[in-house]
């Protein structure tokens, strides 16, 4: 295992989930943070907390990754304390709806799309070109098994993370002679607001999600990208895949 002190580590989506879960395992490990996401008191209240549990170093961007202006600007003017960044986690994500294709809701598609997919490959353009230029650098992208089994109603949102597994793969050949690494990291259910977000804020819907199954945790993910990050310099884990026990 290698040691990732002092490395900066930026998690997108770290107002919540499993994002928040990855940002508590790096400060442990005693990197310097950048937390992304929209809600503001959330990342600043995360932040109060890992700065009293670990003393770790954070620098807060509040913006929405599908605004492609805003992450340019907010890495491309990035103190030059924090401009090195080691580690790109794209987490940010959620879905909308299990609705059929043919009666779904566009501004959902849209919202996924714009999310998921274009959000992930606006912070890994404006990042990964100075992992290159520094010859160091991992990229993590929440995929999920979503992107390899698609289920009823899953339709677009398996069609996101579809696409994050081949952005994944794709980004791993793009980057074949340098030493920054690629992985995605693909889970099944996991209990977060995921569900919520999906329904709309409906909570009975929500939970309904989770009967039959024990889902994973958002721990449980963190612990994976944390093992990948720490691995040697020459091993790159290309995908892992983790699912609840009861889940098929
Ligand atoms: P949560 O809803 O708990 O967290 C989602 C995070 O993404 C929040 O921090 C949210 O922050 C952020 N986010 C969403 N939209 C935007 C946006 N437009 N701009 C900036 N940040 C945004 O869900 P999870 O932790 O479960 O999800 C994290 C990732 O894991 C997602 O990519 C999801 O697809 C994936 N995943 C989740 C699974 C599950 O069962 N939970 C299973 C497999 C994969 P804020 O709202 O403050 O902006």
């Amino acid at each position: 295992m290698i040691s990732l002190k002092n490395q900066i580590v930026l998690i997108t989506g770290a107002s919540s989930g499993i994002g928040n879960a990855c940002a508590r395992i790096f400060a442990g490990a005693g990197v310097k943070l950048i937390l992304a996401a929209r809600r503001w008191e959330r990342l600043q209240q995360l932040a109060d907390e890992l700065s009293r549990e670990f003393g770790v170093e954070t620098h807060l961007l509040q913006l929405d990754v599908r605004d492609r202006h805003a992450v340019e600007s907010a890495i491309t003017s990035l103190p030059p304390a924090w401009s090195a960044i080691d580690i790109l986690i794209n987490n940010a994500g959620l879905s909308r709806g299990l609705d059929k294709l043919h009666e779904g809701e566009l501004p959902d598609w849209e919202e996924m799309i714009d999310t998921n997919i274009k959000g992930l490959l606006y912070f890994t353009r404006y990042i990964v070109p100075g992992m290159v230029e520094r010859d160091r650098g991992h990229v993590i992208n929440l995929g999920s098994i979503a992107g390899h089994q698609t289920y009823p109603g899953g339709n677009v949102y398996c069609a996101t993370k579809a696409a994050v597994k081949a952005i994944s793969e794709g980004l791993k050949q793009d980057l074949l002679g340098t030493p920054v690494r690629v992985t995605s990291v693909d889970p099944g259910m996991v209990e977060t607001e995921f569900s919520q977000v999906r329904f709309h804020g409906d909570r009975e819907r929500a939970n309904k999600v989770y009967q039959g199954v024990q889902p994973l945790t958002p721990e449980d993910i963190a612990d994976v990208v944390f093992f990948c990050a720490t691995r040697s310099p020459h091993v790159n884990i290309n995908q892992v895949i983790l699912m609840p026990v009861d889940q098929a």
